[in-house]
């Protein structure tokens, strides 16, 4: 039976093309969908599936049926694209000025309508449900998973799976990890407010250049000496804003960063020492400061057994050599949220092809993918599909207790 969706999706190629570029034309920014959602829900709709449109403020939630009860699994992708002007040289290349799918969340879109046709036609052979998870805004914090799953995108879900195009691995490989798989990213800003003066007489100021040296010095000392170094985090200070002239002492200052972490504990603690640092080093100088600290989308953590269930789709259907155990990874993902309420797994598919260009990373002006990858990503979610609400689901769904 599998081999059978796998043909009808391949049978569905040039569609899944002529939506990705369409999308891949018309970028909307995180917030700002409009068009996306509505192709999304009619697409959905001339299928005959149920849809739930404005989930979570922008999301479309559809619902397949199967013929007989069973687990209900959701599949994941994002529609929202970037605030980058396109610069490909390609003829479905953006007409928005300044926006871009630059991460491939057009290629998400198609692969999961495409999936979504092929099951809604093989209803009949599926012992459970399957929820399809359009998520709007995943590129801009709070991000649009949160608000979705606030408005009950996973009520009766099982298990969500998801995956993410990768340009910087090669077009049929699939890349996952068990556990830990992207970080936890979070962000702060400090303001010191100190004492202007001339710059001859420091004693009658509070120099807040000086007290920011200290505290970008004193912050590296959290990762380097203050975690165990068995667990990784980073803290980077990327900006300090201070002063206008050489001999003037600057009154106050303005610092920026980012703080990654995997484990919610090191997280809570950096926040912590973070702040305990901050506030000892300015009032030591008899400074005072402001301190803002805001907690991003947690870190992605893919469950043992879904992972597992993952490999064993990919070795058993598809081609076992391409399967790639990857480190974990600093970037984030609001998928994190999903997994925090349900089991499943979220995996990279790869999408670079350096002849026809597809090999810059994501974000940057010229990012494209190989769009076959649309097809590895769609029968990697198939086959999970199959594992979990094929008639002959390897998954056993539980007697009911009365
Ligand atoms: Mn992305």
């Amino acid at each position: 039976m599998l081999n059978n969706w796998y043909t009808e999706l391949e049978g569905m190629y040039d569609q899944m093309v002529e939506w990705r570029r369409h999308l891949h034309q018309h970028p909307e920014l995180s917030f700002e969908e409009v068009e996306t959602p509505k192709m999304i829900a009619a697409i959905l709709e001339s299928y005959g599936i149920e849809v739930r449109t404005n989930v979570g403020g922008r999301g479309v939630v559809g619902t397949i049926r199967g013929a007989k009860p069973g687990k209900t699994i959701a599949l994941r992708a994002d529609f929202d694209a970037l605030p980058i002007q396109d610069e490909k040289d390609v003829p479905y290349k953006s007409t928005v000025p300044g926006v871009m799918h630059a991460c491939g969340h057009d290629g998400h879109t198609a692969t999961l309508l495409a999936v979504a046709k092929v099951l809604s036609e093989n209803r009949e052979n599926l012992a459970g449900n399957v929820v399809l998870l359009h998520q709007h805004a995943e590129e801009k914090f709070p991000g649009g998973a949160s608000a979705m799953i606030a408005d009950g995108c996973l009520d009766g879900v099982d298990y969500v799976f998801g995956t993410h195009l990768a340009a910087q691995s090669p077009v049929g490989t699939y890349l996952y990890k068990s556990g830990y798989s992207m970080a936890a990213a979070d962000g702060f800003e400090i303001k010191i407010l100190g004492k202007g003066g001339h710059g001859a007489s420091p004693h009658q100021t509070i120099d807040s250049v000086a007290i920011g040296a200290q505290i970008v010095s004193q912050l590296q000392q959290i990762v380097s000496r203050r975690i165990d170094p068995q667990k990784s985090a980073v803290v980077t200070i990327g900006s300090f804003h201070a002063g206008n002239a050489g001999n003037v002492i600057a009154d106050s200052a303005i610092l920026t960063g980012t703080v990654r972490t995997f484990d919610p504990e090191v997280r809570s603690f950096i926040e912590e020492e973070f702040k305990h640092i901050v506030k000892s080093i300015c009032e030591s100088f008899h400074a005072d400061c402001k301190i803002q600290y805001q907690y991003g989308y947690p870190a992605v953590y893919n469950h043992e057994e879904e992972t597992e269930i993952f490999t064993n789709v990919i070795k058993s259907g598809l081609d076992e050599k391409m399967l790639v155990e990857m480190p974990a990874i600093m970037g984030s993902e609001d998928f994190s949220y999903y997994l925090e309420k349900k089991p499943g797994m979220y995996f990279h598919t790869g999408a670079q092809n350096e002849e026809i260009g597809a090999n810059y990373p994501h974000h940057h002006p010229r990012f494209d993918i190989d769009e076959k990858a649309m097809l590895f990503a769609g029968k990697a979610l198939l086959g999970i599909v199959h594992q979990y609400v094929a008639e002959s689901a390897v998954v056993p769904v539980e007697e009911t207790v009365i």
